[in-house]
């Protein structure tokens, strides 16, 4: 357990997402009184020093070096944030002998961070020089970081013009315990009818956004939930409402979501690909069926293979495959086994996460602890990337989540020409995304003010549907603000 007192100007959730990469006990107290406690650590945060005690007595100390540091072009205030946070990881780091390879980085779009730099005049060296010595990321971190945004800015275009559709199905066959997204547990045909009523009269009145300002749409995203809980019929009408509301580019990405094998038929394919689908995901998340037994999911490892084999036959070329490291039991030996299966399959796409166990999630709420060792969760990563890379694929975006295990990453492994529009743009938010669907964000960009706009639809269904007008009122007539603004 770990006390914390802040004197300073920053913020305790600042504070507390550094500490947490060190400190996994999830016993972090903030307090208010200042008398030093005489059991455990205690931390005392101060605009130019901290201080740590141990069981009563000071057992460390450091100064709060502002101007020794460089910058990349933060305000002031921001400036003192960031000094405190490198003051403070330095102690950490001294404390409990290890460190992270993000440094005192803990936000979610660190590839963002090099890009907005890059595109404010800084150069590579430069980038990484501040990144190494002021934000304390290891080199090797720093690297990929800089090679995932070359391929980004290879590939991503600045357009307002341009936007991408994103379609949500928040329902499943099954939950997983890991989950922390909104999704239902629904394979009930008329609940999911219900649904797509709804989604469906959205899509009619949203189109005329996209017409009336002249935007193109470059990416169409259906995800969820698992999309492919519909039934074929309901898929294909689904599909066909978005090809007779929206102008859609012959050839243009088109991503469904087909995460769980056990949702996955011939027929459901055909109707995917008839309709234009040219993208999907089968996710396995582990190739062990102990593993999937244990985390929720109701299908098999064979049920993978069955679904990939028969996504093949009926002609896709791009398939994603997530995996997830740090599920329960699993170690370097589960990822040598995932590997050989994702040799012999050969998708074009692998994306690879590291367990983080959000509020809302089962395990969440039974206080699961994360059971696999930095030492071996970055050696499964080690693992993953040389594999992957060997066999010709580059890590193309990444992103972090909130209490992500061991300060890691999520990154996305494509062979070259296979990369996914969407993904990047959600990621790196340089895209306006119309969102459709219970849940769904709807992201518009401002380049002239450098903001996002977020408009979320709710997640009740029933509150989703009244705000439907609403919404779509909202989301107009913002476009067409900063459309004008443009204009
Ligand atoms: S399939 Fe995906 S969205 Fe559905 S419960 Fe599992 S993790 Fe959550």
């Amino acid at each position: 357990m770990m006390k914390v007192n802040i004197e300073a100007a920053i913020s305790r959730n600042e504070v507390y997402n550094l500490i947490r990469i060190f400190d996994k006990s999830n016993q972090i107290n903030f307090d208010e009184n200042n008398s030093i406690s005489l059991q455990g650590l205690h931390l005392f945060i101060e605009n130019n020093r901290i201080l740590l005690f141990e069981d009563g007595r000071e057992s460390d100390k450091i100064d709060i070096e502002i101007d020794t540091l460089t910058y990349f072009n933060e305000k002031e205030a921001d400036r003192l944030k960031i000094a405190i946070k490198h003051s403070l990881y330095k102690m950490l780091v001294r404390h409990y002998s290890m460190g992270s390879k993000y440094g005192i980085l803990t936000g979610t779009r660190p590839v963002k961070l090099v890009r907005t730099t890059l595109e404010s005049g800084y150069d590579y060296q430069q980038i990484e020089a501040v990144l190494n010595k002021t934000y304390l990321l290891e080199p090797d971190t720093i690297g990929r970081l800089l090679s995932v945004c070359s391929i980004e800015n290879s590939l991503l275009k600045k357009d307002a013009e341009n936007v991408s559709l994103y379609i949500g199905i928040p329902f499943c066959p099954s939950r997983c315990h890991y989950c922390s997204f909104i999704s239902e547990v629904c394979t009930d045909e008329s609940e999911l009818n219900g649904y797509l009523e709804i989604l469906i009269e959205e899509m009619a009145i949203k189109a005329d956004i996209l017409h009336s300002n002249n935007l193109r749409i470059k990416s169409v995203y259906i995800g969820g939930g698992t999309p492919t809980v519909l039934s074929e019929r309901q898929l294909d009408r689904l599909l066909k409402t978005i090809s007779s509301c929206y102008n859609m580019e012959q050839n243009m990405e088109y991503t469904v979501e087909a995460g769980r094998p056990d949702t996955i038929t011939p027929f459901k394919l055909e109707v995917l690909k008839a309709n234009g689908v040219n993208r999907i995901s089968i996710n396995p998340q582990s190739m062990n069926d102990n593993t999937l037994r244990q985390i929720g999911r109701d299908h098999t490892v064979k049920d993978v293979v069955r679904a990939f084999n028969e996504a093949r036959s009926v002609g896709f070329k791009t398939i994603n495959m997530d995996l997830i490291n740090g599920l329960p039991g699993e170690d370097i030996r589960s990822a040598e086994n995932n590997l050989a299966h994702i040799r012999e399959l050969k998708p074009e796409n692998v994306t690879i996460h590291n367990l983080s166990i959000k509020r809302g999630s089962d395990y969440y709420k039974e206080n699961y602890v994360n059971l696999i060792q930095t030492e071996e969760s970055e050696k499964v990563n080690r693992l993953y990337r040389k594999e992957l890379e060997k066999s010709g694929m580059h890590a193309y975006y990444l992103y972090r989540q909130k209490n992500i295990a061991n300060n890691e990453d999520n990154c996305g492994y494509a062979c070259p020409g296979h990369e996914c529009l969407y993904n990047m743009n959600i990621i790196e938010e340089i895209q306006t995304i119309i969102g459709f669907g219970a849940g769904s964000v709807t992201k518009i960009t401002d380049f002239e003010n450098n903001r996002i706009h977020r408009i979320p639809n709710n997640r009740n269904l029933q509150t989703y549907k009244d705000k439907l007008k609403s919404n779509y009122l909202i989301t107009k007539k913002t476009i067409e603000h900063i459309g004008g603004r443009h204009g």
